[in-house]
């Protein structure tokens, strides 16, 4: 008697704790499930991956080489965001600088017709030297995060961080590729990697699923005299191949980058993309001044990010119960 009642505590302990999950069985639910972790603050995000995503009719390629968009359609001003975090983005990608005691760390690179006005031009128009870049941190081997990797190192000296499995797709484009092509520098495996440089340290966790080598982060940001931690996810769009595989793949890392998230005390989320984590209109707000009080834009608390990997979680697993 006892012990029933014992199991029976324990599973309803456990569908409790798995409520988000256990709950949900079908595509279908698992998409409103995900909605429902998406809220109004990661609407955009949601209707990307789990509304028709970008693979639903096989495997998209990713967008040829083309010619230099007009300029008006994608530069952007660079802005301090945080004491020790500076947005070097595009309207559309973001590149970020964190400063530290010892150097800077660039996180991802742009399409190369951006990295010498967004990058060298944004850190010198904001009084820092390109020349302290001593890490360059890759999310993902695509081109419009990836190809100002090689001009970074071979000018700087800086050294290129990039998952494994990235390393070996970019090590085989050819030398005309745009950007040019970075030598092969650190390369993380499935166990992830800590990144010191002075002060400061970047928790490099492998995230596969959007590449096989993507990698997203942990590392902390200064506001005033509080100490922050950013969630950056290092890939999102579901655009590779339409493979049950693949988003089970895609759905555990957002599974693991929650739980890194949650140990770490993460409230905030970044993305690559600035649609996902309106990074455009963020970098902006902030800077206004703020009434006493008054949180940082970037700042939406612990339980929103983690809905964020939930709805990450949820949509991929939806897509692959969806190919049964
Ligand atoms: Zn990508």
């Amino acid at each position: 008697m006892h012990s029933r009642r014992l199991v029976a505590a324990t599973l309803l302990a456990a569908c409790v704790a798995n409520a988000q999950t256990t709950m949900a069985t079908t595509a279908d639910e698992l998409v409103a499930a995900a909605k429902r972790a998406a809220g109004s603050d990661h609407a955009g995000t949601f209707l990307r991956i789990c509304i028709a995503p970008d693979n639903l009719n096989g495997s998209p390629r990713l967008p040829p080489a083309r010619a230099v968009p007009d300029r008006a359609t994608w530069y952007a001003h660079p802005y301090k965001v945080f004491d020790n975090l500076y947005f070097l983005g595009t309207q559309i990608h973001s590149a970020w600088a964190i400063t530290t005691s010892a150097g800077i760390i660039v996180i991802d690179t742009l399409f190369d017709y951006a990295t010498e006005p967004e990058i060298v031009d944004g850190l010198s128009a904001l009084g820092l030297a390109p020349k302290d870049i001593k890490y360059v941190l890759i999310s993902h081997a695509h081109g419009d995060h990836d190809q100002g990797a090689a001009m970074l190192q071979s000018r700087y000296g800086a050294k290129v961080v990039m998952g494994a499995a990235d390393w070996e797709s970019t090590l085989q484009r050819p030398a005309s590729a745009p950007g040019g092509v970075p030598k092969r520098d650190i390369a993380v495996g499935p166990e992830g990697l800590k990144i010191t440089l002075g002060d400061t340290t970047v928790d490099v966790i492998a995230t596969p699923g959007h590449t096989p080598g993507t990698l997203s982060y942990l590392f902390p940001v200064r506001d005033g005299n509080r100490t922050l931690t950013v969630a950056y996810s290092g890939g999102t769009a579901f655009n590779f191949p339409r493979a049950a595989q693949n988003f089970a793949i895609y759905r555990d890392s957002a599974s693991k980058m929650a739980a890194a998230a949650r140990a770490a005390g993460a409230t905030i989320v970044m993305s690559n993309h600035t649609e996902f984590d309106r990074a455009w209109d963020r970098v902006r707000i902030a800077q206004l001044p703020r009434a006493a009080g008054e949180k940082h834009p970037y700042e939406i608390g612990i339980e929103s990010v983690q809905r964020y990997f939930e709805m990450m979680r949820d949509c991929a697993e939806a897509q692959r119960l969806s190919m049964n």
